[in-house]
């Protein structure tokens, strides 16, 4: 029960820390790859031209950064000039050398797929590689012990320098099912962006419905498995 007196997380201050997926409680836009494009790429930009089919290697397309049209190279293993989110998959390891989880691939897929089509192109791509990045490190900050994942203090510790006002419950249930077990409870990367995203969408539904922002909403049965159905991501 930590939650009404404050209000919303970061509702009355700004977080204290949360340079990234915490901001955009707070105040702010998120300064995060959402609705920054990439110079010249397709999310604004004038007329981008379109991406070669395969470019010669070393050439990076315009606006797209060469160490990471390197690596979209690399990545793309079927020369396709589309990421899958199995290729994803293969190339995104935690700091324990598992890969990322399923969903949370299929996840940043569908963020940055802009045409609907289940992949991503090069410039879908480098924007996930910076986003990835920014999580990367804010995942490290976080993890203060540098043990590698996130344990129940750490996450915490995260989620209140985020600006969310969560009980030590609350982090014990999403521990318990998405902790790995060994050989404390913990969390790794690909879950905690996942986590971390799910939060966030979940907490914008609710707020749209809190407008006296006091963390109390009244809410249909249908209501709420809308709200469910369309924030679940
Ligand atoms: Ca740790």
């Amino acid at each position: 029960m930590a939650y009404p007196g404050q209000g919303f997380p970061g509702a009355g201050q700004p977080p204290p820390v949360g340079p990234y997926p915490g901001a955009p409680y707070g105040g702010g836009p998120p300064p995060g790859p959402y609705g920054q494009p990439p110079p010249g790429g397709p999310y604004g930009g004038p007329t981008p031209p379109p991406p070669p089919a395969s470019p010669p290697a070393g050439n990076a397309p315009p606006g797209v950064d060469p160490e990471a049209f390197s690596w979209f190279q690399t990545v793309d293993t079927d020369h396709s000039g589309f990421i899958s989110v199995k290729e994803l998959k293969q190339a995104l390891v935690n700091n324990n050398w598992s890969s990322f989880n399923d969903e949370t691939c299929l996840l940043m897929i569908n963020m940055f797929d802009k045409t609907r089509t289940g992949r991503i192109d090069v410039y879908g791509f480098s924007a996930l590689l910076r986003f990835i990045q920014q999580w990367r490190s804010l995942f490290q900050q976080y993890d203060r012990d540098q043990s590698g994942s996130i344990s129940f203090s750490e996450l915490q510790q995260a989620f209140s320098q985020m600006g969310y006002n969560l009980s030590p419950q609350f982090s014990q249930l999403l521990l318990a099912r998405y902790a790995q077990r060994s050989p404390n409870p913990s969390i790794q990367l690909d879950r905690f962006i996942h986590i971390c995203m799910q939060l966030q969408s979940l907490t914008d539904a609710f707020r749209e419905k809190d407008t006296a922002l006091v963390g109390n909403i009244r809410l249909s049965y249908e209501d709420f498995l809308a709200m469910v159905v369309t924030r679940m991501l």
